[in-house]
């Protein structure tokens, strides 16, 4: 009979996500512990939604699943990805964007501290959980305890909130400290670090995190991996987030919000009035910068290539 058997998954991994805060104030290894505590224990939460649903969800292949290796629990384990994919499909459970967003940093850092030299300081990964929490507390609340899998006076539960209180007023303690140099930046963009917004180019192709207090090195590739949706408009069309930057003419040139546009290797920052795309024959619509004549009057604004089709012509 499945009834009788108990994997105590929502338990264990509210254990484990306790054990990982606890951990976070400690030494460099112990920090190494809080990620992989942490991914562990929201897993298991994640999975009893699945062995609610159908028991051999649980198992990677459920063409494999067996209720005796359950029993023994000698069977390989839904992974990460198939976990989320069978909770949208399977159970209509569609995790929130940004709650996802972090759960990807998550795995993508536990995934170095247990593989690689750890190197994440305990202010970023406050800075990251505190964002993580922001999001994973509302699901647990909507979810977990409204299904009845954890109770809203699990003590578990109310230290985990407590700690997210703990850990934002430190984070907020951290930016109050770097305001000034913050409010300085012209535009200030977003870490894929930390996940602050208090990146600033320092020259052409470098640029400094304050809350991390140091230079983030393969910034685009990383800003990119994180914050840069291209895979909706691979799939759903639409315009590409992705552009060619009119001053570098690497493909890494993006719109931020508002009419702020960023070059993610050179660091120009246009704003929408400063840009336009080009008329010309030979460019599909590049964008270009704005030509003013000397009474302020716009001119046609052509490319490079479309120049020197002109000049051959
Ligand atoms: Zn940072
Ligand atoms: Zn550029
Ligand atoms: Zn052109």
């Amino acid at each position: 009979m499945i009834e009788d058997i108990n994997l105590n998954m929502v338990d264990n991994g509210l254990d484990f996500v306790l054990k990982s805060l606890d951990t976070i104030d400690k030494s460099d290894e112990d920090l190494k512990y809080s990620l992989l505590n942490l991914h562990a224990g929201i897993q298991l939460i994640l999975k009893e939604i699945l062995f609610q649903k159908d028991w051999s969800l649980i198992f990677q292949k459920v063409e494999d699943a067996d209720i005796n290796k359950l029993r023994t629990g000698d069977f390989s384990s839904v992974n990460y990805k198939t976990l989320i994919k069978r909770l949208k499909h399977e159970c209509d459970l569609e995790l929130d964007k940004k709650l996802s967003d972090k759960l990807k940093w998550l795995k993508k850092e536990r995934n170095i501290a247990e593989h690689y030299q750890f190197v994440v300081s305990s202010d970023v990964l406050k800075s990251n959980i505190v964002q993580l929490l922001t999001y994973l507390i509302p699901f647990l609340k909507t979810v977990m305890v409204e299904m009845g899998y954890i109770s809203s006076d699990d003590d578990r539960f109310i230290q985990i909130k407590e700690y997210l209180h703990t850990f934002d007023a430190y984070v907020d303690e951290r930016l109050k400290l770097i305001e000034d140099e913050v409010d300085a930046i012209h535009v200030p963009m977003k870490c894929p670090v930390c996940f602050q917004e208090t990146v600033d180019f320092i020259d052409e192709t470098d640029t400094f995190c304050h809350f991390c207090d140091e230079q983030i090195e393969g910034f685009a590739d990383e800003y990119f991996y994180y914050f840069v949706d291209r895979y909706s408009y691979i799939k759903d069309g639409g315009d590409d987030p992705v552009m060619e930057c009119p001053s570098c003419e690497y493909e890494t040139f993006i719109f931020l919000d508002g009419n702020q546009y960023v070059c993610l290797s050179c660091g120009v920052k246009p704003t929408q009035e400063e840009l336009t795309t080009c008329p010309g024959p030979v460019c599909a619509e590049k964008i270009v910068y704005r030509l003013q004549s000397s009474e302020g009057e716009y001119e046609p604004s052509f490319c490079e290539m479309c120049l020197d089709y002109f000049r051959d012509a």
